[in-house]
């Protein structure tokens, strides 16, 4: 494997040279530096200049294989919305998510993620086209039953046994277990998905708390307790849950979430769009002890999986719904799309440092959205789009470079054969 040498690329507003080695970043030095160091072996080598480095996006919550579901269902209720989902969703084979989650791959990488939290079924065909596009999946093994005891035991036993097939053919990917919701899944499922975790040291990936009437319809059929206070009494929660949205909360659910050191995944762009809501609790999570992570969900809702778009309309709705410009900082914005993931997920990546994971995003500055005396973050976030990104490290391997990822045309072309749909 190829080292690659990154030559005087702007690290956090300093100019500095970077190696890495492997999958991993193996040196960091002052620009220059790189004279000096043993660069014997196979090396590709990028002069930077007038780019900048920052860590590969980590998406803490998405569903890969709706990237060939954009635009299906817009403007209907949400009850409307999942119904549709549902109703496509149910001719799926493992074929069409495989096609649909490379085309979910390149549109990550082009948007400088490198490390995606995915919850679908035949996660098989996610893992496999990760591998092939080069990025990380943290792999969601899909378990609903709808409250169905036989599926339930079906799932269970499934479950077992790729759990035991993916840990001989991980690839550097991550088995997460997920559960749908407690409104699709049974308490025994659930209850057994939690014990499953934590005896094997995985991680467990679910919706919670994702629009009004969940919780409304939670309170009545389980003695007024919240669906966070309901998991609670389950001895679900902890730390190595990951709950995506977690958007009705009431302040004792705050309490619980944080307590349990719960990883929370902000989704606004898919929470807006289907009006379930925009009044995220960032600081009170945050100030609560939880770890506070963004995603794009799926495409089915948010259109894209656009890391950058993410982070800005969080911190416009934060700003706005609160009327604070102080609410959400950017720094603290970075840390929700990198850093805090790779917490959740117990990966080194999301941080640019020697021995973490060579996972990074170079970003051209060399035009209008950085010609300014503003910070980088600022003219990052809230300025460029994601098409400053010019080129993708991902496990020491370039992704993308100058904007070109190696088959992408192909791909494409086989989805667009496979969907049966032209272009206009
Ligand atoms: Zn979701």
């Amino acid at each position: 494997m190829k080292s690659i040498l990154l030559k005087n690329v702007s690290l956090s507003g300093v100019h500095k040279d970077i190696l890495t080695g492997g999958e991993l970043i193996k040196k960091i030095g002052p620009a220059g530096a790189h004279v000096s160091w043993d660069l014997a072996g196979d090396i590709e080598i990028m002069d930077c200049t007038g780019k900048a480095a920052l860590p590969g996006f980590v998406n803490m919550h998405t569903h890969s294989p709706m990237s060939m579901m954009k635009g299906i269902a817009e403007d209907v209720l949400f009850k409307d919305w999942l119904g549709k989902v549902w109703d496509v969703e149910a001719h799926f084979d493992p074929e069409y998510i495989y096609q649909a989650a490379r085309v979910a791959c390149i549109e990550m990488i082009r948007t400088g993620t490198t490390t995606f939290n995915d919850q679908y079924w035949s996660f098989e065909s996610i893992r496999r086209a990760a591998s092939e596009m080069g990025i990380r999946a943290a792999v969601g093994y899909d378990l609903m039953d709808r409250f169905d005891p036989e599926e339930a035991k079906r799932q269970m036993d499934k479950c077992m046994q790729h759990y035991e097939e993916f840990k001989d053919n991980a690839d550097g990917h991550l088995f997460v277990l997920a559960f749908h919701a407690p409104y699709s899944v049974s308490e025994p499922l659930m209850l057994w998905a939690s014990d499953f975790a934590r005896r094997n040291g995985i991680k467990l990936h679910i919706h919670l708390c994702e629009t009004l009437p969940e919780v409304e319809d939670c309170k009545k059929a389980h003695g007024g307790l919240t669906p966070v206070e309901y998991l609670d009494e389950l001895g679900i929660l902890g730390p190595e849950v990951i709950a995506a949205h977690t958007l009705w909360l009431s302040p004792h659910d705050v309490e619980i979430l944080g307590a349990r050191r719960v990883s929370c995944v902000h989704n606004i762009n898919s929470n807006a769009k289907l009006s379930s809501g925009y009044r995220f609790l960032y600081n009170e999570l945050r100030d609560a002890g939880a770890n506070v992570c963004i995603g794009t969900d799926g495409c089915a809702s948010s259109n894209n999986l656009d890391m950058l778009e993410a982070m800005k309309t969080s911190a416009l709705f934060q700003k706005a719904w609160r009327e604070d410009p102080t609410a959400l900082p950017l720094d603290e914005l970075l840390d929700m799309a990198t850093v805090n993931g790779a917490r959740a997920l117990g990966l080194d990546i999301g941080v640019i440092r020697e021995g973490a994971s060579a996972d990074i995003d170079i970003v051209d500055t060399d035009n209008c959205f950085f010609l300014s005396p503003g910070s980088f973050l600022a003219n990052l976030i809230y300025s460029a789009h994601s098409d400053c990104i010019d080129s993708v490290i991902s496990k020491g391997r370039f992704a993308m470079r100058g904007r070109q990822i190696e088959g992408e045309k192909e791909i494409l072309a086989q989805a667009r054969t496979f969907l049966g749909v032209t272009t206009v």
